[in-house]
């Protein structure tokens, strides 16, 4: 192989690194900065109970992975989220994924970030036209009674347990987070009405590369994120 080919090799590598590193900074500042914001101003909580900013990292990490609660359910963190109300419960996760949807939503169409590995310099052009309408948001939510239309998964047939985590489509109607993921492999559309859903996030890029006369190597990425419907 050609010296060229296999720093072309390396730049690919460097690359796929820098955009899954992006992509996570991109999710977890958004959450973290809207969650801090919100038990800063809206939750006020009873005695000394407050949430470290560890709990704050972990809660939004799960919301954000869809992952079942009940996996998570003997943590510190969520024994600590069970002791606000379900009305704060509900109210964290909602508003803390409305601001982060309005963010995206609101947000420039391109952004710009620079990084720096060993002797790259490499500079990310994201255009982002994922999640640019609030109508097809979905949510990853704690199902308390009166908060929701319906009382069981229509994929499962099985009742909601309250404070379980489920998925809220924009149509209004809710799934297990287990029953969602698996039913949204298949098909894209909603279980009980058919509406169509944007499931996935389709993320693109290209790279182009160009030695420099101080020996470091200039990568610049661009990088497309598309909500897909199919
Ligand atoms: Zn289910
Ligand atoms: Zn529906």
């Amino acid at each position: 192989m050609s010296s060229s080919g296999e720093e072309f090799e390396n730049v690919k590598y460097i690359s796929s690194k820098i955009v899954k590193k992006y992509l996570a900074w991109l999710k977890s500042s958004v959450y973290e900065e809207t969650f801090k914001m919100l038990l800063a101003s809206k939750i006020s909580i009873d005695g000394d109970f407050a949430f470290s900013s560890d709990d704050i990292k972990n809660i939004s990490k799960f919301v954000a992975s869809g992952k079942d609660y009940l996996e998570e359910n003997n943590c510190d963190w969520m024994n600590r989220f069970r002791m606000l109300t379900k009305d704060q419960q509900y109210a964290v996760v909602r508003h803390q994924q409305f601001s982060y949807f309005l963010k995206m939503a609101k947000k420039p169409t391109l952004t710009c970030r620079n990084f720096e590995y060993k002797n790259y310099k490499a500079k990310i052009h994201h255009k982002d036209k994922s999640s640019t309408s609030m109508k097809d948001v979905i949510y990853t939510l704690p199902y308390f009674r009166k908060k929701f239309q319906d009382d069981s998964c229509a994929v499962c047939i099985e009742k909601f347990t309250e404070g379980q985590f489920v998925r809220k489509l924009p149509c209004q109607h809710a799934f297990h987070l287990s029953c969602m993921s698996q039913w949204t492999k298949r098909r894209t559309t909603c279980p009980t009405c058919r509406r169509k859903l944007a499931v996935k996030c389709e993320i693109t890029y290209d790279v182009e590369m160009e030695k420099m006369k101080d020996c470091s190597t200039s990568v610049e990425i661009h990088l497309r994120t598309e909500s897909l419907f199919y």
